[in-house]
């Protein structure tokens, strides 16, 4: 089985901090908190996405629906991240991300000016950060720094893996 390019996940209830972070990363991550692992598979298949879970009965109804399914085990999100690329090569998916996404609700996020989010963000943040993205779903800002650059840095360590 081999996918090409895919950015398109559907995450199962118990990885939300994953799905978060994956989105950061650019991946198109839904997040499936509510219904049942049929509901799950469905949606898998009709929207052409990867599944991940950490649930190996699921994944094992996954594969037997033809459903491309990735088990993530871990127990801390930097664990599951290596787990999924991981699982993806051994699977044969081809994991690409395309760019960044707002963590809460997965909209592609746009580029701001620092001068654009003036009188939006603390007086620190604005005198120490240049780069500033805006979620044109949610409206949550996002800057290239602190909690950010820690998540991309940690995206490139398990990506060259
Ligand atoms: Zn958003």
């Amino acid at each position: 089985m081999i996918l090409m390019g895919t950015e398109r996940l559907v995450v199962d209830a118990m990885l939300g901090s994953l799905a978060r972070k994956l989105r950061i990363f650019g991946f198109d991550a839904v997040y499936f908190r509510e219904g049942s692992d049929s509901e799950l598979l469905r949606m898998a298949l009709s929207e052409r996405r990867v599944l991940l879970t950490s649930d190996r009965a699921l994944s094992e109804r996954a594969r037997a629906r033809g459903a491309p399914c990735l088990l993530i085990e871990g127990s801390s999100d930097r664990e599951r991240l290596e787990a999924l690329w991981s699982s993806a090569r051994a699977s044969g998916v081809e994991l690409s991300p395309g760019p960044s996404r707002c963590a809460v609700c997965g909209t592609v996020l746009e580029p701001l000016k620092r001068a654009d989010v003036r009188g939006l963000v603390p007086e620190r943040v604005a005198a120490s950060h240049r780069v500033y993205f805006r979620c044109p779903g949610c409206d949550k800002l996002y800057w290239k720094g602190g909690h950010w650059t820690r998540l991309r840095k940690l995206s490139s360590i398990v990506v060259r893996r």
